[in-house]
């Protein structure tokens, strides 16, 4: 018999569980775009947004999801031809390479593989050898959501400090904002990109490119740029309407203030910590689970993993069997596996992937681990004991 009737748990990495704070912050009448409420919040939007990225930089909204932010950054630091290295380490990687590519950049990607983080000591070896300093920017993703690899940031300032090389430094932040430590200035990051659906707990619509002073000069020769894409106008507005463009996105800006209003009142600091041990609870399972049975994390060195996703292998056909059946049977959803394997192969449905990003607690989380095993015990995958004991364990505190 299904038990999904109740409240539906999205728990793929991205949009993620939006608080009701969020949605009825939304449910109100279009606002004024010419004066007052509206307008009158950007300052303080604007101010939050950059101490949760750590950076007394500027900040550039667009309407947008990831991928616009993605086009957005390179247009304001590229011209056609430069070339640009890409550090990836899963399938988001890939897709900022693409779109650096369709922009008729130089692309040049390093891949690190798909359970292994970026290796500093092999980036610089390549920025040792770029004696001409051809490579303009490089590219990394924070967290890769498709594998949960989570990219330390600082080695590759260091790097780059360490080859005397300008090139500037671009991260990746939107699956693991507000979720993964980041420090923007601290680690040296030129630019930083972000969205609104995952740590900021926004409904997709929004997202954000962070740049230093450093970025804003290579903006000054940067051919890709566009009116329309130019940061220029969104960080240093005269008039309103140009923080986005043109019509504001009015019900997202008071959705997003809501989220970081929550993200103020938990306090940045509480808020990874919150994440960091509702992920050493989601890991406790998994280890459980795994230690019989064909369950396995993609990442082995919890020290390399995401507080925000974790990435699972389970063998095909067990990933979308899980799937479907929590989906249909508990009312929880996890996210499927993303470029671990080619869609039209049987091996695709090896694969799954649990969010635990943004608006996620001890009991949802301990609910979530509670539907798998009774998933894994439904459908006959063999797996360990005591995985819900020991997530309870983390989560005490233990
Ligand atoms: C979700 C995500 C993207 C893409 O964002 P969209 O809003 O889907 O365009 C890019 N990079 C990472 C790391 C992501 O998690």
């Amino acid at each position: 018999m299904s038990l999904a009737q109740g409240r539906h748990y999205l728990a793929i990495p991205g949009p993620s569980v939006i608080p009701d704070r969020v949605l009825q912050a939304m449910q109100r009448p279009a606002p004024n775009i010419y004066a007052g409420e509206l307008p009158d919040m950007m300052p303080g939007i604007c101010a939050d947004l950059k101490s949760i990225a750590r950076t007394d930089g500027q900040c550039a909204i667009y309407i947008a999801n990831g991928h616009g932010a993605w086009e957005a950054a390179l247009s304001n630091v590229a011209s056609r031809g430069d070339k640009v290295l890409i550090l990836a380490t899963g399938r988001f990687g890939h897709g900022w390479a693409e779109i650096a590519q369709a922009m008729h950049l130089d692309v040049e990607v390093i891949s690190f593989g798909k359970r292994a983080p970026v290796d500093a000591a092999r980036v610089a070896d390549r920025l040792a050898a770029d004696t001409k300093h051809e490579i303009k920017a490089v590219l990394t993703v924070q967290t890769d959501t498709s594998t949960s690899i989570r990219n330390e940031i600082k080695p590759l300032r260091d790097a780059l400090d360490g080859a005397d090389h300008p090139a500037l430094l671009m991260v990746d932040c939107i699956a693991c904002l507000a979720c993964d430590r980041f420090e923007m200035d601290a680690w040296g990051a030129d630019v930083m990109v972000t969205a609104c659906q995952k740590g900021l707990m926004t409904p997709p619509g929004l997202s954000f490119v962070f740049f230093n002073e450093r970025a804003d000069a290579a903006r000054e020769t940067a051919d890709l740029v566009t009116r329309y894409w130019d940061w220029r106008p969104r960080a240093w507005p005269e008039h309103f309407y140009q923080f986005f463009g043109g019509t504001a996105a009015t019900h997202h800006v008071y959705g997003l203030r809501a989220a970081l209003d929550m993200i103020a009142e938990e306090g940045l600091e509480h808020v990874w910590d919150r994440h960091a041990q509702i992920a050493r609870a989601v890991w406790a399972a998994f280890e459980r689970w795994g230690a019989d049975g064909p369950l396995e994390m993609n990442v082995a060195d919890p020290a390399m993993r995401s507080h925000a996703v974790t990435a699972l292998r389970i063998g095909a056909p067990h990933g979308t069997r899980l799937r479907d059946w929590l989906s249909s049977e508990t009312g929880l959803t996890l996210g499927i596996g993303l470029g671990m394997a080619d869609p039209a192969s049987p091996d695709w449905h090896g694969f799954f992937r649990l969010g635990h990003m943004g608006h996620v607690n001890a009991h949802m989380i301990l609910g979530a681990l509670g539907a798998i095993d009774a998933g894994l015990k439904a459908l006959e995958i063999p797996h360990g004991r005591g995985a819900l004991e020991a997530a309870a364990e983390v989560c005490a505190g233990r």
